[in-house]
């Protein structure tokens, strides 16, 4: 199972870490080590800087590769929220150096993940779905898939030019904004459409 995530798929979340807005959607890999297996996020000695990213997840039900846009709802069904979450001072060391940024984005448990919903089951629309995150019971970010620069099927057919997608498979659509800083003692809580998904206590 691996873990692809968007980056720069928000155009307000481009702005706020002053970066140009993608022409095509830009990705990039976390292992299965990333998946965060409990409620309990700690802090690594390497960081002192561990941004959240809430961001909307698809589930891969289907093996696909080099699949076309119009088909790529065949290719999922559930969905959630997750956390991307990022060694902000790590990722802006790697940028400066031109070096990639695997170490800032795909460590373990890097990749906190709520639990799913079906799509079909639930009568939902995958490119109009509201999400938010609360910190410390206060809303820190909001999006909806219907701001994305690039859809959910835009998304399936262009990284499955590269990488074939295997049942289990989880994409990261992209945050936006509204990130910030985690710190010992934060409880983090991740909603779609005021449902909670997941929740994951910082040490
Ligand atoms: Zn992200």
């Amino acid at each position: 199972m691996k873990i692809i995530c968007i980056g720069r798929n928000y155009s307000n979340h481009a702005k706020e870490l002053n970066n140009p807005v993608p022409d095509k959607p830009i990705f990039f890999i976390k292992p299965d080590t990333a998946l965060l297996r409990t409620n309990e996020f700690y802090i690594p000695p390497y960081s002192s800087n561990i941004h959240y990213e809430l961001e909307f997840v698809v589930k891969i039900k289907k093996v696909g590769k080099s699949i076309s846009k119009r088909f790529a709802s065949k290719y999922y069904d559930e969905v959630s929220v997750g956390l991307d979450l990022t060694a902000r001072d790590l990722q802006q060391e790697c940028k400066t150096k031109g070096l990639p940024w695997e170490k800032a984005k795909a460590f373990d448990g890097s990749a906190p993940m709520g639990e799913f919903i079906s799509l079909s089951e639930n009568n939902l629309d995958v490119n109009n779905l509201s999400f938010e995150l609360k910190k410390n019971n206060e809303t820190v970010q909001v999006g909806n898939t219907n701001q994305m620069i690039f859809s959910v099927a835009q998304i399936i057919e262009h990284v499955s030019k590269f990488f074939t997608l295997k049942i289990g498979d989880l994409i990261y659509t992209g945050t936006p904004s509204g990130v910030g800083q985690v710190v010992n003692g934060d409880l983090l809580e991740g909603f779609i459409e005021n449902k909670k998904m997941f929740e994951v206590k910082v040490r």
